[in-house]
């Protein structure tokens, strides 16, 4: 299993804590030349949180989250269902950022002052539940633990490391969520938050020997493990879904393809995935 969260209570069962390895995911969903470092470690983070979030998912229910950033159409987008299938991309606004431009800002500056989170949970029986808030830190992370606290009342603290080498490729991808359940005391937070601070090494080096397995039980005492949750890069877009597209094109362009037997091909922007169109399914839109 090479993607994937542990679940864990702690604190005498007051703590729900989470921890998520998901280095191969964030290669595969961050694999684009367009991407600079900075557009990286932002949908990693993105991507990162909706992996954890998924552990905490039931049946049929689903999340969409979306990170808009203070620039008009520039957003991250993520979603995950219970079976821990991910996906996560960002708009092309964003992907046309000059990557020179990209690289000189920081995250906080890409998000800017009028950044905001949007949460769509789909709870099943037609139950759909959203939540928005603002970012007031910039850097996502610790965006999403306000989200929780301001929007479903849980106090909690998402934790991540992401780590990419000098070519600005994705080396290791190591994340915790920890949530207090009702009647827990408050200060339980401080001492995870301090906890984790003082092992950054072991979260955050990859060449580490020691198994991802064994971090839980490392950095707390008394911790129950729950379970392992596999978590996937799984797109779920089809032909079908990019057919009504088409007649986004001009009329044009859809004859010139038809007259010269060419097919049209597009791309999904989410996995790469590439869907031709031949002459016959041309002419039922034309
Ligand atoms: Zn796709």
């Amino acid at each position: 299993m090479r993607n994937y969260v542990i679940k864990t209570l702690a604190y005498n069962k007051q703590v729900r804590i989470l921890f998520v390895k998901n280095t191969e995911m964030l290669k595969k969903i961050c694999d684009n030349k367009n991407m600079g470092r900075l557009l990286k470690i932002a949908l990693g983070k993105t991507v990162s949180i909706t992996s954890l979030i998924s552990a905490i998912l039931k049946d049929n229910q689903r999340i969409s989250i979306k990170v808009n950033t203070s620039s008009k159409n520039c957003k991250i987008f993520a979603d995950a269902d219970a079976l821990g299938n991910i996906r996560g991309y960002i708009s092309d606004e964003l992907l046309k950022l000059p990557l020179a431009e990209a690289n000189n800002m920081s995250l906080e500056q890409l998000i800017g002052d009028k950044g905001y989170l949007q949460v769509m949970k789909d709870l099943g029986m037609n139950s759909i539940f959203t939540g928005i808030t603002e970012m007031p830190y910039g850097n996502i992370v610790d965006d999403f633990s306000y989200y929780f606290k301001q929007s479903e009342q849980i106090p909690s603290l998402f934790s991540l490391n992401i780590v990419l080498d000098e070519n600005n490729e994705i080396i290791s991808s190591r994340g915790i969520l920890a949530q207090l359940l009702p009647g827990a005391s408050i200060d339980i937070i401080e001492d995870i938050k301090n906890i984790i601070n003082d092992n950054q090494l072991l979260l955050s080096n990859p060449n580490s020997n020691i198994a991802f397995k064994e971090v839980p039980n490392l950095l707390f005492k008394d911790v129950d493990i729950m379970g392992i949750h596999p978590i996937q890069f799984f797109c779920g877009c089809s032909k079908d879904i990019f057919y009504p597209m088409l007649y986004s094109l001009n009329k044009e362009e859809l004859i010139h393809s038809y007259e010269n037997n060419k097919a049209i091909e597009i791309v999904c922007n989410v996995c790469g995935k590439k869907y031709s169109f031949n002459k016959d399914e041309i002419k039922r839109i034309i």
